[in-house]
């Protein structure tokens, strides 16, 4: 397990730098934080580790995938009512590429998603303090 501590948005925009430095070409990542824990802001991180435009990372809410240049793939769950939904957004396609697939609101479906998937929790420590970690 690896941690950081952040206390700006800066700091999380530079360890979500670090985490995607170090991850293999091709996997699932499980991003877990409450609302304003810094989600949307670590993907930027991911996003100019893995070669894509940081101002295009928003909130994916609306929008259930957003494909961020080539090798990242930012999937949020948190619409998604069954497990017939799930099923229909066809992530396998998506795992079976040689990109980064950051997925929120992964706990709704833990059970369907890849067993071997990398997760990043985000917690907040009081004020602009963030406790970001890797397992
Ligand atoms: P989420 O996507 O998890 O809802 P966002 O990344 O959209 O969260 O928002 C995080 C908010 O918290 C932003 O307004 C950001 O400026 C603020 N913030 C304050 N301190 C931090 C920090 N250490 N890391 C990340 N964001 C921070
Ligand atoms: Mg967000």
């Amino acid at each position: 397990m690896r941690t950081f501590e952040t206390s700006n948005e800066d700091e999380t925009i530079a360890a979500g730098v670090e985490i995607a430095k170090g991850l293999p070409r091709r996997c699932v990542v499980l991003l877990e934080g409450n609302l304003g824990a810094g989600k949307t802001t670590i993907t930027k991180g991911f996003a100019r580790a893995l070669g894509a435009d940081e101002t295009e990372v928003s909130s994916p809410t609306f929008t259930l995938i957003h494909e961020y240049g080539p090798r990242l793939v930012h999937v949020d769950l948190y619409r998604l009512e069954s497990e017939r939904e799930y099923w229909t957004l066809g992530l396998e396609e998506y795992f079976d590429r040689d990109c980064v697939v950051l997925v929120e609101w992964a706990s709704k479906f833990r059970q369907l998603l890849p067993k071997d998937a990398i997760e990043v929790r985000i917690e907040h420590r009081g004020g602009d303090g963030r406790r970001i970690t890797v397992d």
